[in-house]
C-alpha cells in the first residue's frame, strides 16, 4: 500500500490509484476516471459570514473550530465562532494545529472534540489546520489511530460534516479527501484518504488570505502553481483534472506576481485562492509528479518548508520531463492558457518560455535556488534520491524516472542560481 506524500508500503489496497497506464488512455488518449464532486464551492468576498446558515444546513448544533495560533491572533476564529454563536450554535475551539501536524496533534485535537460532544468540525486555517481537522474527523467517527487509515479508503462508517474555510492560497486541502499527518514517532508522512473525508462544504474568502504573511503566500503561492504543474502532466491525468490543471495555472499565473507586489490586492487574491482549491481538485484526480517526491525528503531531513522544496525542484523536473515528446507538449499547452507561450511557435520554445517564467516567480517569491544554500549536504544525494524513488508520487511522473535521475536533479539543484539566493 502507498500513500501520496510517503514511501510505497507491502501491500496492496482497493481504491488506490494505480500507477499502471490503463486501457482508456491507450485507445483514447485519456485515464478512465471516476470523480463524484463531494465538496461544495462557495466563493466570495466576505463569503465566510455565510458559514453559520450552512453549518445549521449540514445539521449542526455542537461545532469544533480547528485552527492554528496565528489564525486565532489574526482574529480570524474569534470571528468565525461569533458568526456560528449568532446562528444559534454551541461551539468548542481547538486552535492549537501546528504546521505539519503530527498523530500527537491529532489526538490532542480528538480530546477536544470528545470533550465537547460535537457534531459538526470546521478547519480553519492553511492544510495543516484542515488536515488536523480531517485526521479528528476519522479517530472521532472511526475509533482507532491515524495509521490505521493511511492509504484510501478505510473508514468504514459515517464521519462528522466537516466545513473548510482556507486562510492561505496553496495546499487545495479543501478540495481533497487526504489528511496528510506525520507518525509522531518515526516522522513518515501517512496521507489518511477516504471519499467520507473530503470537506462537505470550502468556504472561499479572498478577504481571509488578506492576512498571510509574505514569506507564507510566497511558499503556498508556489505550492499551488506546482500543483497546477505537476497534475497537467502526470500520467493520470484525464480530462477533468486536465480542465481544473490549466485553469489553476492561468488563474496562478495572473495573480502571484501582482500578491507578491501588492499584498492588498483582494482581486490577485480572489485568483490564487480559487486557483489554489481547483490545483487541489487536480490532485484529487490526477495524483503529482517528480517535484513533490524530490521535496519530501528535503522536507523530512532538513526540514524545508513544503512550498520551498516543491519550487526548487519544479524546474528541474519540468526540464526532465521535457525530454518526453508527450509531456513536453503537454507542457506547451499549459504554457499557452496564460499566454506565457503558444504551441504553434514549437514546443522546445513553450518548454524553455514555462520554465523561465516558473524562474522568475520563484525569484520573485524570494526562494533559495541553490540547495547548497538551504544547508543541504552534497553527500546526502544518494539518501535523498533514494527515498525520492520511493515516494509513490514518482509513480505519476510522466516520464519513468529513477533513483539515478533524482541524483542527477539533486545534483542540478546545487547548480542553480537565482535571483532569491540566500533569502
Ligand atoms: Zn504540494
Amino acid at each position: 500500500m502507498t500513500n501520496v506524500a510517503g514511501t510505497k508500503r507491502k501491500k496492496t489496497t482497493r481504491g488506490v490509484p494505480s500507477t499502471r497506464p490503463d486501457k482508456s488512455a491507450r485507445q483514447t488518449g485519456f485515464v478512465a476516471f471516476d470523480y463524484e464532486p463531494r465538496t461544495r464551492l462557495i466563493f466570495g468576498v466576505n463569503s465566510v459570514e455565510r458559514v453559520g446558515e450552512l453549518a445549521r444546513e449540514l445539521g449542526a448544533k455542537k461545532v469544533l473550530l480547528v485552527s492554528d495560533p496565528g489564525i486565532v491572533a489574526a482574529g480570524h476564529a474569534e470571528r468565525v465562532e461569533r458568526l456560528l454563536k449568532s446562528a444559534r450554535l454551541k461551539v468548542a475551539l481547538f486552535g492549537k494545529a501546528r504546521e505539519n501536524p503530527t498523530t500527537r496533534d491529532v489526538d490532542e485535537c480528538l480530546v477536544a472534540a470528545k470533550s465537547a460532544g460535537i457534531d459538526t468540525i470546521i478547519g480553519l486555517g492553511g492544510g495543516s489546520s484542515m488536515d488536523t481537522a480531517k485526521g479528528c474527523n476519522f479517530l472521532l467517527t472511526q475509533g482507532g489511530r491515524m495509521q490505521d487509515y493511511w492509504g484510501v479508503g478505510r473508514a468504514t462508517k459515517p464521519m462528522l460534516p466537516l466545513i473548510a474555510i482556507p486562510t492561505t492560497a496553496g495546499t487545495g486541502s479543501e478540495c481533497q479527501s487526504f489528511a496528510l499527518i506525520a507518525d509522531e514517532r518515526t516522522h513518515q508522512k501517512m496521507a489518511c484518504g477516504d471519499s467520507k473525508a473530503a470537506a462537505r462544504v470550502a468556504i472561499l474568502d479572498p478577504v481571509l488570505t488578506l492576512s498571510q504573511p509574505a514569506r507564507v503566500a510566497a511558499c503556498a503561492g508556489i505550492d499551488a502553481i506546482t500543483h497546477a504543474v505537476e497534475t497537467a502532466v502526470t500520467r493520470k491525468r484525464n480530462a477533468l483534472s486536465l480542465m481544473c490543471s490549466h485553469e489553476a495555472f492561468k488563474l496562478a499565473a495572473g495573480g502571484f506576481p501582482d500578491v507578491m507586489r501588492r499584498p492588498d490586492d483582494l482581486e490577485a487574491r480572489g485568483r490564487m485562492l480559487l486557483g489554489a482549491a481547483l490545483a487541489g481538485t487536480a490532485i484529487e484526480n490526477s495524483m503529482l509528479g517528480a517535484a513533490h517526491s524530490a521535496a519530501n525528503p528535503l522536507t523530512a531531513h532538513y526540514g524545508m518548508v513544503h512550498g520551498q522544496a516543491v519550487g526548487m525542484m519544479l524546474p528541474l523536473v519540468v526540464r526532465f520531463n521535457g525530454q518526453d515528446a508527450a509531456a513536453r507538449r503537454a507542457y506547451a499547452e499549459l504554457a499557452s492558457g496564460p499566454e506565457i507561450a503558444c504551441v504553434s511557435e514549437g514546443h522546445e520554445r513553450a518548454l524553455e518560455a514555462l520554465i523561465a517564467r516558473l524562474e522568475s516567480w520563484l525569484n520573485l517569491a524570494g526562494i533559495p535556488r541553490s540547495l547548497g544554500d538551504c544547508g543541504v549536504k552534497r553527500s546526502q544525494i544518494k539518501t535523498l534520491a533514494a527515498e525520492a524513488a520511493r515516494q509513490w508520487t514518482a509513480g505519476f511522473n510522466p516520464r519513468p524516472i529513477r533513483e539515478s535521475d533524482f541524483v542527477g536533479l539533486y545534483e542540478a539543484a546545487f547548480e542553480q542560481r537565482g535571483d532569491g539566493d540566500g533569502a
